[in-house]
């Protein structure tokens, strides 16, 4: 699949959001907690996930974990490394995974 480029990628700890700011001008939204269930690794199964909703306004609140030291990192031109609270960064979530689970349609 062939994605825009992302231009800015940031994290919002306050409010439990990772934001990507896409070429076209699309914004993809995700909340932290379904991030991390659509983990790439092996042993999180994350690719059973096939959508990730923008949160609402109480998002938050139904949140089960909490994330307050998030790191994100470029894996060159592939997608993000993320490692989470806990020490895990079990996989790169590919760009054209991410704009997949939350295309400009919503
Ligand atoms: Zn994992």
């Amino acid at each position: 699949m062939n994605v825009p480029a992302p231009e800015r990628v940031s994290i919002d700890v306050k409010m439990q959001r990772l934001n990507i700011e896409w070429a076209d001008d699309h914004v993809s939204t995700f909340p932290l907690d379904a991030l991390r269930q659509a983990c790439p690794c092996a042993e999180c199964k994350g690719k059973s996930v096939d959508h990730i909703t923008k949160p609402g306004f109480l998002h938050i609140f139904r949140q089960k974990n909490r994330w307050s030291d998030v790191k994100v990192e470029k894996a060159g031109s592939v997608g993000l490394r993320i490692t989470w609270d806990d020490g895990h960064s079990g996989g790169i979530y590919r760009w054209d995974r991410l704009r997949e689970l939350q295309p400009p349609e919503e």
